[in-house]
């Protein structure tokens, strides 16, 4: 494991600005690995004044023209050329994901980290297919719809997915054009900053794109508020999202928000049975249960729910908890202790309010060190219970039980969030009745965890704001512009008279 994270101690603070170090880290923190509890390096956080002169100087390579103006060929020769780099160092970019966030290996190899690469192929092709067009309504004179980069992007990722969050966001803001900045979690910044180091080596220029490391309040709110960031792009916890989205509207900067969720999972008596358990666990247990469309909130047909909850409890028990690096386990480590801790303080909350826990909700035995628990299965009386209204983002399940396909819509409804929904029946009428009426930004019928390139991706309510995704990240991290160039007599209309 060392030789895939060695060379990244170097990846400070500051490496991609104009001055790194003479500005001086005022703060060192400590990264941890969640298997081992001990720290994989120390990370030297920037400052608020590091943060403008990355800004800064972003803003002058954008000015300049370097990528903002550069042939379309060469923006897709580098994204294109990026992708096969995460390819030749898979293995590299999914450790230092699991080194960090507890990720099982494997998984992330074959999962998050091709996917990172595929993100880059599929927006270098995209910037080939634009949808810019022409109009010739005004008489004589053709007008032209075009798409321009914004400017400096401000770009903040998430602990829980931070390769593929910053593939996501990295390959559509540069096939745009625009300069960016990063900002991943102080928790897990390692597979940010190789992969800002594969796009230099790609080919990317000198100056486009800064690594920024640090704590939320510190270096995070100050790339938020600076007056040079046009554009923001945020996935995490809707604390922190509120304020930067306050921070953007305060100067109109553009804003996407990626936020949490408690998605319903809605099995029907005649879903198939086999596909949909199988599916269900995936849903709430894939990404050690830190995903933001885990499908946590499970609602069971009064029919079959008996044998379905039973039947769980036991497939949950055979999930084979155990070190990310070992290519049978299934579920890792949570990613840090107070993640763990916020995680098993919700089997109390679940008997206080009558509730059972079915399965699980202690620390794993079997390991000395880690921050490992048994997934949790369990009963709750009502969609009322906090462990329902509340994001746990953890290895937990939480089942109920409905009668009636119009109730069961309302209690999936009734969230301050609306991410995702699942919808589990043979019955396609029923199947798309449902998911019709499910008030969440992204809704699998009878599969799990699957999300097309093509296709948006965000949530309604306090799940977020905007969408990327497909042609939705071509038009988030771009202005439109509209040209009228006549090409014939102009008609040019009189003062005060417009056509
Ligand atoms: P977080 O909000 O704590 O942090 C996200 C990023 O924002 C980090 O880089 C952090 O350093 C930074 N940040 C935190 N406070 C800040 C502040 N005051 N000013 C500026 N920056 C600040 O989120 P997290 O705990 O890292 O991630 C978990 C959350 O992310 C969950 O709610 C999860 O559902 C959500 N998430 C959403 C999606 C999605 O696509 N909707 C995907 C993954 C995760």
């Amino acid at each position: 494991m060392k030789e895939l994270i060695s060379g990244i101690p170097e990846v400070q603070a500051g490496l991609f600005c104009a001055a790194p170090m003479d500005c001086g880290v005022a703060r060192r923190l400590p990264v941890i690995n969640p298997h081992t509890e001990q720290p994989v390096l120390e990370l030297a956080e920037t400052s608020a004044d590091q943060v403008g002169r990355c800004v800064e100087k972003a803003k002058e390579t954008f000015a300049r023209g370097d990528w903002s103006r550069a042939p379309l060929l060469q923006r897709q020769a580098v994204l294109n050329r990026t992708a096969d780099l995460i390819r030749d160092n898979l293995d590299e970019m999914a450790a230092l994901d699991s080194v960090t966030t507890g990720l099982p290996y494997y998984r992330a190899m074959r999962g998050q980290a091709a996917a990172a690469a595929g993100w880059f192929d599929y927006f270098a092709a995209a910037l080939g297919n634009m949808d810019e067009r022409l109009f010739r309504q005004i008489p004589q004179a053709n007008t032209l719809i075009t798409r321009e980069p914004v400017g400096v992007a401000g770009l903040f990722t998430p602990w829980n997915i931070p390769l593929m969050g910053a593939a996501l966001k990295l390959a559509a803001a540069l096939a745009m054009g625009n300069s960016c900045i990063i900002k991943p979690s102080e928790q897990s910044p390692l597979a940010g900053a190789r992969l800002v180091e594969l796009l230099f080596e790609a080919g990317l220029p000198t100056g486009v794109l800064h690594l920024v490391n640090g704590r939320g309040h510190v270096t995070g709110a100050a790339l938020a508020a600076h007056p040079d960031v046009a554009l923001i792009s945020f996935t995490g916890g809707a604390g922190a999202g509120r304020f930067i989205a306050r921070a953007a509207m305060d100067r109109f900067a553009k804003v996407t928000m990626e936020l949490g969720g408690k998605s319903a999972n809605i099995i029907f008596d005649d879903a198939d049975y086999e596909k949909a358990l199988k599916g269900s666990l995936t849903a709430v247990y894939a990404n050690n249960g830190q995903a933001c469309l885990a499908g946590s909130r499970i609602f069971v047909h009064r029919k079959i729910a008996d044998n379905f909850v039973a039947d769980f409890v036991k497939r949950a028990q055979g999930i084979r908890i155990g070190d990310p690096f070992e290519a049978a386990t299934e579920l890792g480590p949570q990613a840090s202790r107070a993640q763990m801790e916020r995680v098993l303080s919700f089997v109390d909350v679940v008997r206080e309010e009558g509730g059972e826990i079915l399965s699980g909700g202690g620390r794993a035995s079997g390991f000395e060190n880690g921050f490992y628990i048994d997934p949790v299965v369990a009963r709750v009386e009502s969609n009322t219970s906090r462990v329902c209204q509340e994001e746990i983002f953890g290895p937990f399940a939480a089942f109920m039980v409905f009668d009636d396909e119009d109730a069961v819509i309302a209690q999936a409804n009734d969230t301050a969030f609306g991410l995702a929904g699942y919808v589990w029946s043979e019955n396609l009428g029923r199947a798309l009745r449902v998911s019709g009426q499910l008030r969440s930004g992204y809704v699998l019928v009878n599969t799990a965890m699957v999300r097309e390139r093509n296709a948006p991706f965000g949530g309604y309510a306090q799940s977020g704001l905007d969408r990327e995704g497909g042609r939705w990240s071509l038009d988030f991290y771009s202005e439109a512009k509209t040209t009228v160039i006549p090409y014939d007599d102009p008609y040019i209309p009189a003062p005060g008279k417009t056509i």
